[in-house]
């Protein structure tokens, strides 16, 4: 069995395909980690998970719904809808025996909504990463961490909120430098890493690559985790379509060259 530690399953996109999808991994043998992003999706993640095995779930408020945000991506556009973080609504879904994790939350400093005083938005998503990062470690689950342009306030909520291991966590689908992982590591954390890891390098600016695949030399491999974030940031050998946990495991050409499926 091998483990996708970071998908989205429940996400709109593979409303009519989930089942689907859902043999594909089990065919190939890949167990899930479904990961909500606010209450619905969080919701949807624990039911998927009680339906089957080796689906599991992880619920939380990541920080991009905590104002009315339009996101534009590569892969997807749509304008986030506001929460707040109910903690209590959190901790009844947490009874299930298949919630593993708390998140995906932390902080983004890069999808900011527009007409609200940064220091409002920053303040906001501290707070509401603080709480969650309080139920992972009442609650023994792993904290699952999303961040982005923010690494730098992330470290220093982090030094300050908590003991080096006594928590644990994984910051998913990591694009820093080593320097930044290794403050990371320092914290017991896990580093998990997506398909970006396969992307080739851009001619004009080849560095962020690089550091990436840096990163990926240097942690150790017990600190290691993969992940797909599917539907987003299919690996290199099926870029261009929508992502599915299974595909993590063919991103070996070879497969491709041969036919392999
Ligand atoms: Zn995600």
């Amino acid at each position: 069995m091998i483990f996708d530690t970071h998908c989205h399953l429940q996400f709109k996109g593979f409303k009519d395909e989930y089942g689907d999808v859902l043999k594909r991994c089990q065919e190939k043998d890949v167990a899930l980690n479904i990961v909500g992003t606010q209450k619905d999706t969080s919701r949807a993640a624990v039911e998927m998970a009680e339906k089957s095995s080796n689906v599991y779930a992880t619920i939380g408020l990541h920080p991009v719904h905590l104002f009315p945000t339009h996101i534009d991506e590569e892969e997807s556009s749509f304008l986030s809808r506001e929460e707040d973080f109910d903690e209590k609504f959190y901790r009844d879904l947490a009874q299930s025996s298949k919630v593993v994790g708390i998140g995906e939350c932390g902080l983004d400093f890069y999808h900011l909504p527009e007409g609200i005083d940064k220091k409002v938005v920053f303040a906001k998503q501290k707070s509401v990463f603080l709480k969650q990062l309080k139920l992972a470690e009442e609650l023994k689950k792993t904290l699952v961490i999303h961040v982005r342009d923010a690494h730098k306030e992330m470290i220093e909520l982090l030094e300050e909120n908590t003991q080096p291991n006594s928590l644990q966590a994984v910051v998913h689908c990591y694009t820093g430098n080593w320097s930044d992982a290794k403050e990371y590591l320092d914290l017991g954390f896990y580093i998990g890493f997506t398909g970006v890891i396969t992307f080739p390098a851009k001619k004009l600016n080849p560095q962020p690559t690089l550091d990436i695949l840096e990163v990926v030399e240097k942690t150790p491999l017990e600190k290691i985790v993969i992940e797909t974030d599917a539907p987003y940031l299919a690996p290199q050998a099926y870029r261009g379509q929508k992502c599915e946990p299974w595909m993590f495991l063919t991103t070996n050409n070879a497969q491709k060259l041969f036919h392999l499926g």
